[in-house]
């Protein structure tokens, strides 16, 4: 996966990474460490269509993907789901094509998540006759990496002149979550504590 990539009006791939890009049977080298950026333009206006492109465009891994979500006519989400389908050999578009033309088949995803069906018979249904083993299960959980700790750390590469402009102008620290929508806050006293940290340094 890139280093970072995020959704504005176009899909960016952001790598430090030495890139290495397949084209007609040749494996071009780029420099390390020269940055490198990509951008992949938005063509469908829907997230599956312009994830989809983006995979095969930038990552050039064929790939099939799904999202789906119902929703009640007040606006509340009963059910989402997606599918990421990827090959890795050349010959596994085929089987790539066949899930395609299998879910045009069959009701819409959000149909079948509601329907109340459990998802190994959900992936019944779409692999019908293409052989599949379910390698292993995870449970779905809400997470993200933020943390007191690691908010305290942003603040401290400010600086010190920084956290005095905050301390001096705002009394406290705000630092919001734009992941989660958690919220830290450092009052007075932490941020003098930091500060002093920071002339200890
Ligand atoms: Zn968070």
């Amino acid at each position: 996966m890139p280093a970072t990539w995020h959704l504005g009006n176009r899909l960016r791939c952001l790598s430090s990474r030495p890139h290495r890009r397949r084209s007609h049977g040749w494996n071009i080298k780029r420099a390390p460490r020269e940055p490198l950026k990509s951008i992949v333009p938005l063509t469908t206006s829907e997230i599956q269509g312009d994830l989809q492109a983006y995979l095969e465009q930038s990552e050039q891994i064929p790939s099939l993907v799904v999202i789906a979500a119902a929703v009640t006519e007040s606006g509340f989400v009963t059910v989402a789901g997606g599918l990421l389908i990827q090959t890795k050999a050349p010959q596994g578009s085929k089987a790539l094509e066949q899930l395609r033309e299998r879910l045009q088949e069959l009701p819409p995803l959000d149909a079948l998540l509601s329907s109340g069906q459990t998802l190994p018979e959900i992936l019944d249904l779409i692999f019908a006759t293409v052989p599949y083993e379910t390698m292993a299960e995870q449970p779905l959980q809400f997470y993200c990496s933020c943390s007191r700790e690691r908010s305290r750390f942003a603040l401290i590469t400010l600086g010190s002149e920084d956290v005095q402009e905050i301390l001096n102008s705002e009394g406290e620290a705000v630092i919001d979550c734009h992941f989660c929508h958690e919220r830290y806050i450092f009052n007075r006293e932490e941020l003098q504590e930091l500060l002093s940290e920071l002339a200890d340094g």
